[in-house]
């Protein structure tokens, strides 16, 4: 048995809790804030329920290995939540059109979609693979394989797309634009991302009924079941060797999980904090709040809103500076669907640089895309007329616990260090007593990336 500190109580931290503690390790996590589940976070709008943050959970295979690893560790999972698929995975808005996805029979991308379609639903398996093995595990090789048969010589998810000539210009920019759900451009990641919307059409989202903070509540019950001591409101400011510090007490460690963003775990490490590179992902301007009256009949669940022009979006986002227009996602939930809820909600999540501003409803370039989208989607008026009550989260609020400017998945790593191949790895030769989880190492890919990269992580830990 190991004295475990796990920095942390979002997903990938709370993952970690809950195996360790089952394994048989004596395991507290230290979490700055006053909420279990970092990023998402449960909001009371108007007395309605809105969870912040991730919205939709892809590759639930990943989630499923997590409970299974736990049961196989000896632990009971009481009931999880229910998965509800939505009934569609997006209304597409872009350049005057409005694009369902699965694209349907009849659209003129109907063919060159089907096409598409067709070779990257079965790589969901193969990236499930991928996502809960560790990048030295040969166990790997199989998946690696077959997503370079498809992907072939395309390096970036852009060069891949290039390659399709058969491909109209349109289709390739909505589906490139989900590298951004990674944080980056399309010219700055793997291919992989190309695969995202022909997967979640094949899959279908989910989102677990009552909201995704369903999850981490669920997660810190199965750690706490198994032993492990959270410790809300308990900051760490320097790790070391053997011990993690707060700014009242000293924990002895045999072994650190860090799931703290990747420059502030290297600043708790050395005492120093390093300027922030000009290289990072995107963050967001995060709008949430409870409706006084529903939006007009018709509106869908998920729409996403594009801007008309991606590449003037990505140079601006590489700048660090706000985008004329960008790309913005409406999650519309009517009560008694997802959430419990008397009124109706909606998040309203706009691509942002990661410049730390404290932008809201009336910073210029908000306003006039939070009413862009409003006319796209539909409505007669600005979407925040309809509001009871609101709240925005933005660049200064995810600073506060991760990056220091906002970058929802850190620094950029180089194009080839954005997939398997991270940096920082999950572990160090020169600090074999710290291991990375979550947004500590993972340059992007949301919820099955963080849960399966905490199980990799930790996985020689649960060798006892
Ligand atoms: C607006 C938004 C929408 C998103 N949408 C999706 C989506 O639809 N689907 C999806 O899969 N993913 C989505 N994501 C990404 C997903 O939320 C993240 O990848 C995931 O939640 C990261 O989890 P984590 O545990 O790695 O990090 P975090 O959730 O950031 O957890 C880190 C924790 O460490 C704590 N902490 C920080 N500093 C200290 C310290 N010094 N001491 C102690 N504790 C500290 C923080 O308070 C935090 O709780 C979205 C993210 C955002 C912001």
């Amino acid at each position: 048995m190991k004295k475990i500190v796990v920095l942390g109580a979002g997903l990938s931290g709370l993952a970690s809790a809950a195996l360790l503690a089952q394994a048989g390790h004596q395991v507290t996590v230290l979490e700055q804030g006053d909420w279990i589940g970092g990023k998402s976070r449960r909001l009371n709008l108007a007395g309605q329920i809105v969870d912040t943050g991730p919205s939709l959970v892809t590759f639930p295979g990943v989630w499923q290995k997590f409970l299974d690893t736990y049961k196989s560790l000896g632990g009971q999972v009481p009931s999880a939540p229910e998965f509800i698929r939505l009934p569609e995975v997006g209304r597409y808005f872009f350049q005057g059109q409005e694009i369902d996805i699965p694209i349907p029979p009849g659209h003129p991308w109907y063919e060159p979609w089907r096409r598409f379609a067709e070779e990257h639903e079965p790589l969901s398996d193969a990236i499930t693979k991928l996502l809960t093995t560790g990048p030295t595990d040969t166990a790997s090789l199989p998946a690696l394989a077959q997503l370079l048969r498809v992907y072939r010589s395309g390096l970036t998810t852009s060069s891949y797309l290039a390659g399709l000539k058969w491909m109209p210009q349109g289709l390739k920019d909505l589906i490139a634009i989900h590298t951004l759900n990674a944080g980056v451009a399309p010219d700055q990641t793997l291919p992989i991302y190309a695969s995202m919307t022909a997967i979640m059409a094949k899959d279908g989202i989910t989102v677990p009924k009552g909201g995704v903070n369903e999850l981490p509540r669920l997660m810190a019950k199965l750690a706490e079941a198994a032993g492990a001591d959270i410790r809300l409101n308990t900051r760490a400011t320097r790790l070391s060797k053997g011990k993690v510090e707060t700014e009242d007490e000293s924990f002895e460690a045999d072994a650190i999980v860090s799931s703290l963003d990747a420059a502030v775990t290297n600043q708790l490490l050395t005492g120093r904090q390093a300027a922030a590179a000009t290289s990072r992902s995107c963050s967001g301007v995060a709008i949430y709040a409870a409706l006084s009256e529903p939006l007009p009949e018709g509106t869908v669940t998920h729409s996403v809103v594009m801007p008309d022009q991606p590449k003037r979006l990505y140079a601006a986002l590489k700048q660090n500076r706000a985008p004329e227009q960008t790309m913005t996602f409406v999650n519309y939930y009517l009560p008694g669907g997802i959430y419990d809820n008397e009124l109706p909600t909606v998040a309203v999540l706009l691509t942002a640089p990661a410049d730390g501003a404290k932008t809201d409803l009336t910073t210029p370039w908000v306003r006039a895309e939070v009413d862009r989208v409003s006319k796209l989607i539909g409505l007669n008026k600005p979407i925040d007329s309809y509001f009871a009550e609101h709240q925005v989260l933005n660049a200064d609020y995810f600073g506060s616990y991760g990056h220091p400017l906002g970058a929802l998945y850190g620094e950029k790593n180089p194009m080839w260090q954005s997939g398997p191949l991270h940096s920082p790895g999950y572990r160090s030769p020169l600090r074999p007593w710290l291991y990375r989880v979550g947004a500590s190492v993972h340059p992007g890919g949301g919820i099955p990336a963080v849960i399966g990269g905490a199980m990799n992580s930790i996985a020689p830990l649960l060798r006892l």
